[in-house]
């Protein structure tokens, strides 16, 4: 809005001078009279004109009462007379184009007609000749930057300035009530939102503020969601802007705004600032400087990385931030003193989808039918939007029908139709897939419990997470380990493989699902016979030599075996033989509990994540039968 009234005015400004030009030559001609020079010298002989101007060009004067009865008697100017009865007893200008005229002034004296000369343009034409061109120029251009800089918000004028945006408590209206099924990260989050304001209590106590917190978590789980209602909870301002915002075509501009908004931060401390979406700019710095072209994007980075070094939490300022790929994060900004906080926001529980539903279906007129748990149920690996593009689907589809309230059909169909756009993107498991897993997962947690030394059992879950890992069981070691004896090693491999196990056990068939365990039980089971000499067949002897660093492997050629082959065929087949045994260990067990492992998995179908004392109860069971 202000743009525009800025642009206008120039425009305004440029049409007044036109204005003022013309209306200037208008009235200046009408009283002009061109007259011809023979006639010019007539005139002088009859002092018919008066104060004249001589220029290099030209000669202007005034006619008078003289001059102008000459000129109309003459029929010189027809139009003189109309003029002189419109306008009474004026004395009208005249001009005539000078010619070389050697005698001209002795003549004027000779009659004592007033004179004097000029330079050809006056000061207000010679100012307007150039003034005019560059106030259009001023113009076109102002125009067109204006132009350019609509699209990227502030114009080339703030290309330095941070594009943060300022919320205040009372701005945003989200709350930790709006976000659900992330309780552990509203905790956390609570915490740090009480040293905001009350910074006094934290640091009397000695207490430490971590510098960043980062958010970390799948798409659309509620990163953003939550960024925005820390800023309506914590009533300190709250400067918010996206990775993406660094990122400018123009060197330079991305340090700049990092150092602006830091500047900015610093006056309004105590403050948050939350920068969504880092990985835009927190992307890992590359190796190689030969590949160079993300320079820039580095130089953001590494302000960035400055800036939190220089600054100091006792002024009361937190760096939040979120991102969905911690993995390619620069290492550089989880370093302790940067991001030193991680809250995980993970894919939501049952119970925490149905909270999700709860939250979005506020607004919603639900008919009596709607059961919120049973979709909660068949939504297992949705997100927070996902399940906010549900509740929306499901109303759609109503009005569309012209109904008065959601009904449950309304839900099952919305739920189909966003599945299906999950499905394309593999995010959602089927009913058997879903099956499988619950298998495999109370596999290992059985065999884990059987087991003399294996970890215990925390958490079971079926809820896929990142790529590949489907569902996972939480083992927690109760004490840290620097040692493990061949014992613990062959526990170990029976619970990697206790998942396939089950899966075979109760299907009759192997599925792609165990890749992971098998690879990890296959890398154990080669460490315990190539570097810890743990096999009977082959001796204490290690076969593995120390590695050389990368380059100079590269370099060298592959150094002979310092085995022979039969060796290293024996090799493998220990390998193999010991993976095998623990196979077998694990179907032993697991074939004598098939009872519990049918109750275990079921119920984990249902609640997708077992821990704590229903799962110890559960599996306690195990110990007894
Ligand atoms: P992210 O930033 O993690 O990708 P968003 O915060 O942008 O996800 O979430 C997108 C939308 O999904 C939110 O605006 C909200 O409507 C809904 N949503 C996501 N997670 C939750 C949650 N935990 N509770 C309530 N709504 C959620
Ligand atoms: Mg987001
Ligand atoms: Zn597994």
């Amino acid at each position: 809005m202000k743009n525009n009234l800025r642009r206008f005015s120039i425009w305004y400004l440029v049409l007044f001078f036109l204005a003022i030009l013309v209306a200037q030559n208008y009235l200046e001609l009408r009283h002009l009279q061109n007259v011809s020079y023979s006639d010019f010298r007539q005139l002088i002989e009859l002092q018919g004109v008066r104060d004249l101007v001589i220029t290099t060009d030209i000669i202007t004067g005034k006619l008078t009462p003289a001059g102008v009865e000459f000129l109309i008697k003459n029929g010189r100017n027809p139009e003189l007379a109309a003029l002189m009865k419109q306008e009474g007893a004026v004395e009208p200008h005249f001009t005539t184009i000078r010619l070389e005229d050697k005698d001209l002034l002795s003549r004027l004296d000779a009659q004592g007609i007033a004179y004097t000369a000029r330079l050809d343009r006056t000061w207000l034409t010679s100012l307007l000749s150039w003034l005019l061109p560059m106030l259009i120029l001023i113009g076109v251009w102002v125009y067109f930057i204006r132009k350019l800089g609509a699209g990227a918000g502030g114009g080339l004028m703030s290309i330095g300035k941070s594009k943060a945006k300022f919320y205040v408590e009372d701005e945003t209206k989200v709350t930790f009530k709006d976000v659900a099924g992330v309780d552990e990260a509203i905790e956390e989050l609570r915490e740090i939102i009480e040293f905001l304001q009350n910074p006094g209590k934290f640091q009397s106590l000695g207490g430490k503020i971590p510098k960043g917190v980062l958010l970390v978590g799948p798409p659309g789980t509620g990163k953003t969601l939550l960024g925005r209602a820390v800023a309506g909870e914590a009533g300190v301002p709250f400067l918010s802007l996206t990775g993406s915002d660094f990122v400018e075509m123009f060197v330079g501009v991305g340090a700049a705004r990092v150092r602006d908004l830091f500047a900015q931060a610093e006056e309004k401390a105590p403050c948050i600032i939350f920068i969504d979406e880092l990985d835009a700019i927190g992307k890992a710095r590359s190796v190689s400087p030969i590949t160079g072209g993300h320079e820039e994007r580095e130089n953001t980075l590494n302000q960035l990385l400055s800036e939190m070094d220089g600054f100091d939490t006792r002024k009361g300022v937190i760096i939040m931030s979120a991102t969905n790929r911690p993995e390619i994060l620069d290492p550089a900004l989880i370093r302790p003193g940067r991001f030193d906080r991680q809250i995980l926001v993970d894919r939501p529980s049952l119970k925490g989808r149905e909270d999700i539903l709860k939250v979005h279906v506020r607004g919603v007129k639900l008919a009596e039918d709607v059961n919120l748990n049973t979709i909660a149920a068949r939504t297992p690996g949705m997100v927070g939007a996902d399940l906010a593009n549900i509740v929306n689907e499901a109303a759609l589809l109503a009005a569309r029908k012209n109904k008065s309230a959601v009904s449950m059909k309304d839900f099952e169909e919305a739920i189909d139709r966003v599945m299906a756009g999950l499905e394309k993107r593999n995010r959602v498991m089927n009913p058997r897939e879903k099956e499988i897993v619950a298998y495999h997962e109370t596999g290992h947690a059985l065999v884990a419990q059987s087991v003399p030394t294996a970890d215990p059992v925390h958490r079971v879950s079926i809820i896929p997470r990142g790529i590949g890992a489907l569902g996972y069981t939480l083992q927690l070691p109760t004490e840290d380990r620097y040692l493990m004896t061949k014992s613990e090693l062959e526990d170990r491999l029976a619970v990697l493989l206790g998942g396939r196990v089950a899966e075979e056990l109760v299907f009759q068939e192997a599925s792609t699902g165990a890749q992971n365990d098998l690879y990890r039980a296959t890398d154990i089971a080669r460490s315990m016979i190539r570097e810890y000499g743990m096999s009977e067949k082959l001796g204490p002897v290690t076969f593995e030599r120390e590695r050389r660093p990368l380059f100079l492997e590269a370099m060298m050629p592959p150094s002979a075996k310092d085995y022979s082959e039969a060796t290293a065929q024996e090799i493998d087949q220990e390998v193999t033989a010991l993976v095998r045994r623990a196979y077998d260990r694990a179907q032993n067990i697991l074939a004598g509990k098939r009872e519990v492992l049918d109750q275990v998995a079921k119920t984990l179908l249902e609640k997708e994540i077992l821990e704590g004392d229903e799962l110890r109860q559960l599996l306690a069971k195990t110990a007894a039968s």
